[in-house]
């Protein structure tokens, strides 16, 4: 049989341990054909064989982000980016520039603003934002998405500058003049202000926080929703990902994908649960099985359930055993109670359904592991590789639980504060010094024998895997005391590419460059073990091959 696309004079770094490097790959249809040595390799070429020079560049499996939000992150590629911005004046000059870049009345968003963007001791209002833009609704997010803030004109459209009854775990803080001071807290609070952009109700209801769109989206809107994914697809391959495990979604999100799969334009396999949210029940859960029976192809999956138990540490919604640093008598507020979850967790996994929740704080990541404890007592153990998202911070105690109940620690190496773009404070100060050895404990779970998979959280963060494993290999220690928790790049690119597959049952086809693989995989710029981890911000994909097919190439 010959080769359709051979790729030679690279270092590739297989991801299988019977055969850790190779000289050259062949690829035929959407498989690998063979890995090996260069003759052996050139033996398969053919009269129509492309041959690919890897210009000694590191070859590796295709990255696997394990945790993303694909349409937020392609809808966001065109907002303004505030991640190195600090100070009044220089918001002001960022939020100008792109206001006359972008003409018009609609919502104008920014991404990626520092909790203390004004200064330590300076709370952002909407009277500062006024005082930036105020002929034109605008509405800044924090860079975890869970805190946003707007100014008065987009309160005052969004139905909420007096404020407004919500659900637990969301707030729109509001002043002692009677009125929302701008800050709003978690989903349900900017949520009326995200419906005014062109998206309105579709990233309000459907793609990011549950359920289906309703209206159910017009052609108009399907096609607009269809460019969007597909320009958020073409920003993965662009960084050499070939697989994606999507963290929030619907029928819908899978429609549209299903739809660029018929035309041939999906170029990342993706991964898309049932997003459970707090207003469903039981019942609901049936949802998530018709979902996981439709899509079960190696393209396009679903068959996980996601759900948020708490929210994140700066805004004092993630879920803590003892009180906050920051606020005594505080420790936050679950969003399912222990026996909710537990209900939950009971019947989605005797469905045969993964779980994957969002847990940051200690607390949070203890009602999950008692939830999925409760499963296995009721259901008996099976092969669940259920996970919990974040970990931000874990009790010693709850180490070990991973290991005994076969949980996947989902964790983002560009979230570690002082890791990336992520500032120290507020968060070391909100833990508080005693909680530090707990926070992001990458080494001591594994230590525990715990299975890790790393992901940027796009557009928490850049979605460049290189970044985050630049992050991972250089965290520095918050105090000479700390443990060290720097990955090696084999542990790295384990996370994002064969603990990956395992994480969604794939392990046996892909994550690894092996033979009757499929034949996902990036072709970089350079090689990696001849770089130190802090160049590797430079290190590009030249080549990114999913199913067989070159869906990126660096011109
Ligand atoms: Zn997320």
């Amino acid at each position: 049989m010959n080769a359709d696309l051979i790729i030679r004079n690279g270092h590739v770094l297989t991801m299988d341990e019977a055969q850790p490097v190779a000289e050259a790959i062949a690829i035929a249809g959407n498989t690998i054909l063979a890995v090996g040595r260069d003759a052996e390799v050139r033996a398969l070429i053919g009269s129509k064989t492309r041959d690919i020079d890897a210009a000694g560049g590191t070859v590796l499996p295709g990255f696997i982000e394990s945790h993303m939000h694909l349409f937020t992150g392609a809808a966001e590629l065109d907002h303004l980016n505030l991640e190195d911005v600090s100070g009044f004046p220089a918001l002001r000059d960022a939020v100008a520039a792109h206001a006359a870049a972008h003409p018009g009345d609609g919502l104008m968003v920014a991404e990626q603003a520092n909790y203390i963007i004004l200064g330590e001791r300076q709370p952002v209002t909407r009277q500062h934002l006024d005082r930036i833009v105020a002929d034109r609704p605008f509405m800044m997010f924090a860079y975890d998405h869970h805190t946003a803030w707007a100014n008065s004109l987009a309160l005052e459209q969004a139905g909420i500058l007096k404020g407004r009854e919500l659900g637990p775990g969301s707030e729109i803080v509001m002043g002692s003049d009677g009125l929302a001071t701008g800050e709003l807290r978690e989903f349900e609070a900017f949520g009326p202000v995200r419906g005014l952009s062109p998206y309105g109700s579709r990233a309000r209801l459907g793609l990011m926080t549950g359920g289906e769109p309703e209206p159910p989206p017009t052609p108009t809107e399907f096609a607009h929703d269809l460019k969007v994914i597909g320009r958020g697809l073409a920003h993965c391959a662009r960084h050499g990902i070939t697989s994606i495990h999507n963290m929030d979604g619907n029928f819908y999100t899978l429609e549209l994908l299903e739809e660029l799969e018929h035309r041939g334009e999906l170029t990342a396999r993706a991964r898309v649960p049932f997003h459970f949210v707090t207003t469903m029940g039981l019942p609901d859960l049936e949802t998530a099985s018709a979902m996981a029976a439709r899509y079960r192809s190696e393209k396009l999956a679903s068959g996980f359930v996601k759900l948020f138990v708490d929210g994140v540490v700066e805004s004092s919604t993630a879920v803590l055993m003892e009180d906050y640093a920051s606020r005594p008598g505080w420790r936050g507020e679950p969003l399912f109670t222990a026996e909710r979850f537990a209900a939950i967790a009971i019947e989605a996994d005797a469905c045969g359904l993964q779980i994957a929740v969002h847990a940051i704080g200690d607390g949070a990541v203890r009602l999950v592991l008692d939830g999925y404890a409760a499963a296995r007592a009721a259901n008996g153990a099976r092969d669940s590789r259920h996970r919990v998202e974040h970990v931000e911070l874990i009790q010693p105690g709850d180490i070990p639980r991973f290991r005994e109940m076969g949980v996947i620690a989902s964790m983002q190496p560009p979230h570690a504060p002082g890791c990336q773009s992520f500032p120290l404070e507020p968060y070391l100060s909100m833990i508080g010094r005693e909680r530090w050895p707990q926070a992001f404990a990458w080494n001591e779970l594994r230590a525990a024998g715990t299975r890790l998979v790393f992901a940027s959280d796009w557009p928490v963060s850049d979605i460049n895997p290189m970044r985050s494993i630049k992050s991972a290999m250089t965290r520095k220690p918050w105090a000479p005391d700390l443990a060290d928790q720097r990955q090696t790049l084999e542990q790295a690119l384990a996370a994002y590419t064969r603990d990956a597959a395992f994480a969604e049952f794939m392990e046996h086809r892909k994550g690894q460059l092996r033979q009757g693989f499929l034949a996902d995989l990036v072709v970089l710029s350079g090689d990696l073990a001849a770089t130190p981890p802090e160049d590797f911000g430079s290190i590009r994909p030249s080549f990114t091959i999913c199913d067989g097919r070159v869906v990126f190439e660096a011109s």
